[in-house]
């Protein structure tokens, strides 16, 4: 072998290694050589129009549903692409405890079709300030964010908001005590964010309420409008079921 051809054999080497060490695996259930198997494809459960206008829930008779008539969340709009349930479940699970960046790619191109569905407009994406029931893994918002970012070509600041206080988990919590627990718990910087449309994205939606949390602290800060982002939506019971061990 030539001392020329040496960098293209070394290239392919590492390729093979780095595959056979980390093949690619369905985002839902693992299975080898696929990102997202036509099974897993399959049983995901997309959210399509009609939604409510507000909340984002599939809702058909009417601009808004009971619960956003009744107690309507104070931001401008939520969007998720799929029901959070089965392979979105499994998948988003995956990233959080093994916070592969490939993984993420996958899953901001099923949030670019979401997106584009939507038709959802933006100046800058903000992901979900980590909370510390999210510290027992990868902060899958920011991982989320960052690739739609690239996606989008629009910018991605992390900095725009933080989070000024802790909150317990919001786990098994209702409705309003949601509210009164993530109520103040963010501060955000008019540098980044006055005049801008600004999209807060997250991995799940429950109540809506750490998102309304956000865009209160964003218009505070100036924001001309807040959407709030989630791959995943859960439907139905408004309890977060717990991500099972890995
Ligand atoms: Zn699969
Ligand atoms: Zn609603």
């Amino acid at each position: 072998m030539s001392l020329f051809r040496f960098p293209q054999w070394i290239a392919r080497l590492t390729e093979e290694v780095l595959d056979l060490l980390f093949p690619s695996r369905c985002a839902g259930c693992g299975r080898p050589g696929w990102s997202w198997c036509p099974s897993c494809a399959a049983a995901a459960s997309l959210l399509l129009p009609p939604v409510c206008s507000l909340c984002g829930i599939p809702w058909s008779r009417g601009e808004r549903c009971p619960r956003c008539e009744a107690d309507p969340l104070h931001l401008d709009g939520v969007r998720s692409c799929y029901i959070y349930s089965g392979p979105i479940r499994q998948a988003l699970h995956r990233l959080k405890f093994h916070g592969r960046y490939r993984l993420a790619q996958t899953m901001a191109m099923w949030m670019l079709e979401g997106w584009a569905r939507f038709t959802m407009e933006a100046d800058l994406l903000i992901p979900v300030p980590t909370s510390r029931a999210r510290q027992r893994g990868y902060n899958q918002a920011a991982m989320l964010a960052q690739a739609l970012a690239e996606g989008l070509t629009l910018p991605m600041h992390p900095q725009a908001l933080r989070r000024v206080r802790a909150t317990p988990s919001q786990v098994g919590l209702a409705q309003n005590v949601r509210r009164e627990n993530v109520r103040g718990a963010f501060l955000a910087d008019p540098r980044w964010v006055q005049g801008k449309r600004v999209v807060v994205v997250d991995d799940v939606c429950t109540s809506g309420a750490t998102l309304e949390a956000c865009a209160a602290a964003l218009y505070q800060a100036g924001a001309t409008s807040v959407w709030g982002f989630t791959l995943a939506r859960v439907i139905g019971g408004g309890s977060f079921s717990p991500l099972p061990k890995v």
